[in-house]
């Protein structure tokens, strides 16, 4: 159904929740077109990612390779360099193009450690809606620092004609990062009540089936279990850089192959990966990934339509919140079992520069072997 491929762990933002800059790539071992050409075509939602896809001297290329192959391309980009992408967008006005963003102002350049950079993104958006694009939108990591900010958030990209997709903290391989866990977890909770109750008065249909996977957020917020069984490995998969197949961004444990030494029926029919999928049917992570979430929540055979239990959560919630009724959070997520974590603090990389350690072609890639999400 869905495929994420990590281009490059570059990046030139420096967040507190990800520290895939801490850990870059070598743009010489990064994947290259020749290896995304041997994908079959067939993909719903197939996501160049990163680091920082528009680092690539050759995305306009990767894009052209996969284009052909999903339903829908998306591209995932801190928007520092939007220009990077105007004319991918002119080409292809369909393309779906997703700018990080953790709040307004501040609270977005200390996140992410980006000096100016909300401002570049807002212009940069303006770019990409004057070159054509048809689906543009940001994406926010919902944390303690930003919690208090997601209507507003939500409110600024309605009025801008533009999505707004969140997913929230976890540890996981493509972090490089295992203790990334709330202050407060209800307080942020609460928080997405009401990014849920915004949502469903929408008249975006595409906004109430977001308020769903804000639902499932909030559990994970909350430290209960998943919303809805996981199908990584056999709806979804990741590619990392270096052509190694995963069933998630979170196990390294789960491996399906590699896709430089494998053809992909060769990676999908192979014992390594039937074992991953094994595994994943059992996976005791209090996780709610947006790409697993995502493709947790579509029918496997017409993915672009929803499960029926997601269909009838949305009727549901649309018909009180029309009737001016609340939303029955109670009947979903549970406040008096809020699961404990340790207090890790997060920084801010906003003034404090860190030096990039890029991996000698010896050094294991995930030298933090297991990642924990309770
Ligand atoms: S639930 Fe488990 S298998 Fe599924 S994405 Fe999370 S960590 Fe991976």
């Amino acid at each position: 159904m869905d495929l994420s491929v990590i281009t490059t762990y570059r990046c030139n933002s420096n967040c507190q929740m990800c520290y895939i800059w801490q850990n870059p790539t070598r743009p010489n071992e990064e994947i290259q077109a020749e290896t995304l050409a041997k994908l079959p075509a067939g993909f719903d939602n197939l996501n160049l990612t990163g680091g920082e896809p528009t680092l690539r001297r050759d995305l306009p290329q990767l894009v052209e390779t996969v284009y052909p192959k999903a339903r829908i391309t998306e591209i995932s980009s801190n928007g520092l360099h939007a220009y990077r992408l105007v004319e991918i967008v002119r080409k292809h006005p369909d393309i779906k193009i997703r700018f990080s963003i953790e709040g307004k102002d501040v609270a977005n350049n200390s996140i992410r450690g980006e000096w100016d950079g909300f401002r570049k993104k807002m212009e940069g958006m303006k770019r990409l809606k004057e070159a054509g694009g048809k689906d543009l939108g940001f994406a926010t990591v919902i944390q303690d620092e930003n919690a208090a900010q997601l209507v507003e958030l939500y409110g600024l990209s309605c009025e801008m004609g533009l999505e707004l997709a969140t997913s929230t903290l976890h540890n996981g391989w493509q972090f490089f990062k295992n203790d990334n866990y709330f202050y407060d977890r209800a307080r942020a909770a609460r928080e997405v009540e009401k990014l849920i109750a915004a949502m469903l008065k929408s008249r975006s249909v595409k906004a109430w089936f977001r308020a769903y996977l804000n639902l499932g957020l909030m559990r994970k917020i909350l430290g209960q279990d998943r919303l809805m069984p996981c199908t990584a490995g056999t709806d979804f998969a990741f590619i990392d850089p270096w052509g190694d197949v995963w069933a998630c961004n979170v196990r390294t444990d789960v491996p399906l192959g590699n896709l430089k030494r494998q053809s992909w029926a060769q990676i999908l029919s192979s014992e390594m990966a039937q074992d991953s999928v094994r595994k994943v049917a059992q996976c005791p992570q209090n996780c709610w990934m947006v790409t697993t979430a995502r493709a947790a929540m579509r029918s496997r055979r017409l993915p672009f339509l929803p499960k029926l239990r997601v269909l009838e959560w949305v009727i549901k919630n649309k018909i009180r919140t029309a009737l001016g009724l609340n939303v029955r959070f109670d009947r979903y997520v549970d406040y008096s079992n809020v699961a404990q974590s340790p207090s890790v603090q997060r920084t801010s990389f906003l003034d404090r520069p860190f030096p990039r350690k890029v991996l000698a072609e010896a050094d294991k890639h995930y030298a933090l072997e297991e990642f924990h999400n309770r």
